[in-house]
């Protein structure tokens, strides 16, 4: 080989070295310099935007298209960021995993996302690795999407909704490979009615079984807001309420109705709002982040 071409392919290979030390110095820096937004002095709520489920036909919720000002569902995803600490409340339809990094949206059946989660998050200075808590109402795969990518952090479920996660053959709307992930990751079993997350009395998950075994809401109490219920998926559209139907493919409808009853009665006892997640039209005024409720 000649001296210049053992020259130029020894320069090639230092040159090389030097660029990927240099993207290495860059991505360690970067992943040294990120750090978690100062914790506010009171509770935020962050909505974002997971998506929409459009076409599904309203006679599932035993209403007609007349009886109802639009058949889409939107999907939200909520981020509380308590002095104490951080909780995901409910993860989405799509997997961020499923967008190809060209800007358009993706669409999985009748769901449509056209940003990910985590550019939310980025977008207001949060990674999933500075997420304290994981919640979510309930196991079906429209609340369930991204729970992957939350498996760092401590997961709040209950019980019974855990065991129909993990059964060896789990049924319903349910998509295993979204939160297989959960399974070894730090987990609480909330064992009673209502479990306060960060100890002071702010941020509540309350038990309200019947859409599926684990269903619960969250209840926060917002010092200019004032309280709100993220209801999750105890009613789908407003006109569900003060009715006796529920889903017709809710698990137990008893304990739905019965849940209905003991949280109407819990608005009429503290004036809380009722946030229905899945309410499109009420969803669409929601301020969206990096805006936010406090
Ligand atoms: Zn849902």
């Amino acid at each position: 080989m000649r001296r210049g071409a053992r020259n130029a392919i020894a320069s090639t290979a230092v040159l090389a070295i030097l660029i990927f030390a240099a993207i290495g110095s860059v991505s360690r820096s970067r992943a040294a310099e990120h750090h978690a937004p100062a914790p506010p002095k009171t509770v935020r709520l962050y909505v974002f935007d997971c998506g929409v489920i459009k076409g599904l036909d309203p006679a599932y919720f035993h209403l007609t298209k007349d009886q109802v000002q639009t058949t889409e569902l939107a999907v939200p995803c909520y981020l509380i960021v308590d002095p104490k600490g951080t909780l995901m409340w409910d993860v989405g339809v799509i997997p961020d995993n499923a967008f190809k990094g060209d800007g358009k949206p993706v669409t999985q059946g009748i769901s449509t996302a056209t940003r990910t989660l985590k550019s939310q998050l980025a977008q207001i200075g949060y990674e999933p690795s500075d997420i304290t808590y994981l919640a979510m109402s309930h196991y079906h795969s429209d609340h369930t999407a991204n729970a992957n990518e939350f498996a760092a952090s401590t997961w709040l479920v209950r019980k019974v909704e855990w065991d129909a996660m993990f059964a060896p053959k789990p049924t319903g709307i349910i998509d295993p490979s979204t939160y297989s992930k959960l399974r070894n990751s730090k987990t609480v079993f909330i064992d009673k009615d209502e479990y306060d997350v960060f100890g002071d009395g702010k941020v509540i998950i309350k038990f309200a079984p019947g859409h599926t075994p684990g269903h619960q809401v969250l209840i926060l109490k917002l010092a200019h807001t004032g309280t709100v219920i993220l209801a999750g998926d105890l009613y789908h559209f407003p006109q569900e309420r003060f009715t006796d139907k529920v889903p017709t493919f809710d698990y137990n409808k008893q304990e739905s109705l019965a849940s209905r009853a003991m949280i109407e009665a819990y608005i009429k006892k503290t004036g809380a709002q009722l946030w229905i997640e899945h309410d499109y039209i009420a969803n669409s005024k929601l301020k969206k982040s990096p805006r936010y409720y406090d």
